[in-house]
């Protein structure tokens, strides 16, 4: 089972995230192996991709964008397809909406974007997306603006409508989840949304 968190930065994925595994893990959650990942960044190639296209110098949007692909080939070919092919669980943080809104959104390489990532991972789609949800402010206060949103202007309101948008395009495997609540209540939802996706 092959379950992704989505959204901007700040809404509190790694917490989610870690909730999560821990409930999956235990004996009460199902006992299952959970493997965590993110993306870019979730193998040794990924880290040096990361390195360069979120701390380098400017890069050109083609290339940004064939930069997060190719992390996302060599990260679904070596770690998240054999974890799921031993009937792990693998929650992981971001995937190709984030290119989407990100690569696709804001630098206006539109629809070109799903079609590299499809090809990267040979159409592996998450069985959930837990989109988390939140209005900007309140997960930005404390945060720099990103180099993306810097360098394009890109605003948190239209990247919250971008990943709103993709979630209403294919709703049931889709769980957008109010991210501007209690720890416990927000974790309380994933759980629940990955457990009746899990059963279907
Ligand atoms: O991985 P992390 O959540 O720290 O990524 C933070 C930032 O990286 C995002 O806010 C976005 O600017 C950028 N990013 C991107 N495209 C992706 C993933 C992340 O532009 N596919």
């Amino acid at each position: 089972f092959f379950v992704v968190f989505e959204g901007g930065d700040g809404v509190g994925k790694s917490t989610q995230i870690d909730l999560l595994a821990g409930h999956l893990r235990a004996p009460a959650g199902g006992g299952f192996e959970v493997v965590t990942t993110r993306e870019p960044g979730g193998t040794q190639l990924g880290q040096e991709l990361r390195q360069a296209v979120m701390h380098g110098d400017h890069v050109a949007p083609r290339a940004e964008a064939l930069l997060y692909a190719a992390d996302r080939a060599h990260h679904i070919a070596t770690k998240v397809r054999p974890a799921l092919e031993r009937g792990a669980v693998v929650v992981q943080d971001r995937y190709v909406d984030s290119s989407i809104v990100y690569q696709g959104g804001a630098r206006g390489l539109g629809d070109e974007v799903e079609r590299i990532s499809r090809w990267a991972t040979e159409d592996l789609l998450p069985d959930l997306t837990v989109v988390l949800d939140m209005e900007p402010a309140a997960g930005r206060m404390e945060r720099e603006l990103d180099r993306v949103e810097r360098e394009t202007g890109e605003h948190a309101a239209l990247i919250r409508e971008a990943f709103l948008g993709l979630a209403a395009r294919e709703p049931s495997r889709y769980a957008v989840i109010d991210a501007a609540r209690s720890i416990e209540d927000v974790a309380g939802d994933v759980t629940r949304a990955v457990a009746d996706a899990m059963a279907r």
